[in-house]
């Protein structure tokens, strides 16, 4: 019962924004453009506005009756049920919760046999409990749904449900408010907790704004990696436990003190199901704090949580071996220039060698633009120009290449290293161009990973491209010693060097001596960190040099300098195609 799930929620992201006033056309197409309505409700201020919310029910209303007992028919009253909910967020009106939990319910009524149905009264459950504080209600669903659907995949997660609130339960009231304990349990409150209908009293909602809200789960899945990211509107503390289960799947709970799940939060239940992680719970504690619980589908090799700023978020990477069932639905790639096919095979490729596909990473994009030079010169632009032209060189060579931003836009730095690990590439390659205080300072360095980094002005090299402060830098030393384990990194030196040597030499072909040789170095680069290939980034020129800053508006600088990088990725595997023979 899993293939729905993931069905659903990748659509959220994906659909075009298109009116859905389109009588007559395919059953399946106008659930698709509904959804990509209410996916605009969540996501744009059309959300505001009550009537539209209710224009899009009445569709759905409409489209389930056209559609009853068929496929479509059962996963429109399944979003109905979520858009009350969300829209019962918003207006804090019981009715759409009423609305939302008899969508829901008559999921399972009417479609018993549904792969929706047990998700549908799972979410039932999770609304008594978290939106009513109504644990007996949640109670009663969950048994429901364990009679009925035993062996559903919300079946792990109805029985830990259930096993949480199963503290005092004699005597009680729905309108008890369950509190979680420090061991992960919920139990009844000895004085009577607030009367539900006073729960959304100006007082209380403002303690709720107060905290910090979650905002959704981002992922990144490859076969045997999976990293998520949970951003969040301010710094928050956190803290994170594994539950063992033999050698069988495990549990990773990470509870956020003070926060709340945000809005755009569309579902209690993320399915993930990629081979490495099942899915992620969303729950609203009543201790006032967000706990998220990450199933896992087999036993992990080894997981890493570590917190970045700006924005402020908590990133953890979870690495294992598949569960011998390949995921039904794979994520979509969030960024990414289809590769294009090259003609000829690079001479890696005739030797049946190891790198093949290569993620270029143009540096910074859209609200980021990295170093800008006296004139007005973005790095953001200079990154992007010059990755394209290596992309096109190394196709041509007959590599598979894929572009992290293909455009202008902003992408997180966890983000980039997660598109090269959830595409097995081979090869990752940040491009970046260099700033000093110094107008002096000159010339090509190419960085690898490391904890310290190799002298002062590397460290700043990293602060900079990191945008961190000092503060926070240390405290990333730690991350990247935990993280260095799996980093290749004798790998990444050896790429480096060659990287390094044949830039240069291309760069001075054309532009003699003046090309200042600045050398490999190390320093903890975010971008770098959790990289599971060979990973570089290079340092192409400075910005804030008058004269490269000309050198890097100029074409053939440009085009010695991506003749010479790849010239180093061909070295680079050739050399480990003799190393294997
Ligand atoms: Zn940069």
């Amino acid at each position: 019962m899993k293939r729905y799930f993931p069905l659903l929620f990748c659509w959220l992201l994906l659909l075009p924004a298109v009116a859905f006033a389109a009588a007559g056309s395919d059953p399946e197409e106008q659930f698709q453009r509904l959804h990509g309505y209410y996916q605009r409700l969540l996501n744009t201020d059309e959300g505001e506005k009550r009537e539209n919310w209710q224009r899009a029910a009445r569709a759905l209303q409409e489209l389930h009756r056209q559609q009853a007992r068929q496929e479509v028919g059962a996963k429109s009253l399944y979003l109905l049920g979520n858009l009350y909910h969300q829209l019962y967020r918003r207006s804090g009106i019981p009715l759409d919760l009423a609305e939302a939990i008899t969508s829901l319910q008559e999921v399972q009524g009417l479609y018993p046999n549904h792969p929706l149905a047990d998700d549908a009264l799972f979410y039932v459950a999770h609304i008594f409990l978290y939106e009513q504080q109504d644990w007996q209600r949640a109670e009663q669903v969950l048994k429901r749904l364990l009679d009925l659907y035993p062996a559903g995949d919300v079946a792990p997660g109805a029985r830990e449900m259930l096993a949480t609130i199963g503290g005092g339960r004699a005597g009680s009231t729905g309108s008890e408010r369950p509190v979680l304990q420090a061991d992960g349990r919920y139990k009844r409150p000895v004085a009577p907790a607030q009367p539900p209908e006073t729960r959304r009293s100006a007082s209380t909602d403002q303690k709720a704004e107060r905290r910090i809200a979650v905002l959704p789960v981002r992922h990144w899945s490859s076969e045997r990696y999976t990293r998520v990211v949970v951003e969040t509107e301010a710094p928050l503390n956190f803290r994170s436990h594994l539950q063992e289960n033999g050698d069988g799947p495990q549990r990773l709970y990470l509870d956020l003190d003070g926060a709340r799940l945000s809005p755009r939060i569309d579902s209690p239940v993320k399915q993930v199901a990629d081979g490495l992680l099942q899915r992620i719970h969303h729950l609203q504690t009543a201790a006032g704090g967000v706990r998220l619980i990450l199933d896992t589908q087999t036993r992990l090799d080894d997981y890493k949580i570590f917190s970045l700023d700006n924005p402020h978020r908590v990133v953890i990477d979870l690495i294992g071996q598949p569960a011998p069932t390949p995921p039904p639905l794979p994520t979509p790639p969030p960024v990414m220039a289809r590769p294009a096919t090259g003609e000829s095979l690079s001479l890696a490729q005739q030797l049946g060698m190891g790198v093949r596909r290569i993620v270029i990473d143009p540096g910074h994009g859209g609200k980021d633009p990295g170093a800008i030079s006296p004139s007005g010169i973005k790095e953001k632009d200079v990154t992007l120009r010059i990755s394209r032209l290596l992309a096109a060189q190394l196709r041509r060579q007959g590599n598979e290449v894929i572009l992290t931003r293909d455009r202008d836009i902003f992408l997180p730095l966890e983000e980039r290293t997660a598109i090269a690990n959830s595409h097995e590439a081979d090869l990752f390659i940040s491009v970046h161009a260099n700033a000093a205080a110094n107008r002096q300072a000159r010339g090509v360095e190419t960085y690898i990973l490391d904890v310290v980094a190799s002298d002062d002005q590397a460290m700043r090299v990293a602060a900079r491209e990191n945008a961190s402060s000092a503060r926070s830098f240390s405290e990333l030393q730690g991350i990247v010693q935990e993280l260095l384990n799996h980093a290749k990194l004798q790998e990444s030196q050896q790429l480096a060097e060659f990287v390094h040597q044949t830039t240069l030499t291309s760069l001075r072909g054309a532009f003699g001596g003046q090309i200042e040789d600045r050398g490999v170095r190390r320093a903890p680069f975010v971008v770098l960190i959790g990289a599971q290939m060979p990973a570089l980034l290079v340092e192409v020129g400075f910005l804030s040099n008058p004269e490269e800053e000309r050198l890097l508006a100029d074409e053939r600088y440009l085009n010695r300098l991506v003749q010479g990088i790849a010239e180093g990725i061909n070295h680079y595997a050739n050399n480990l195609s003799l190393a294997e023979r």
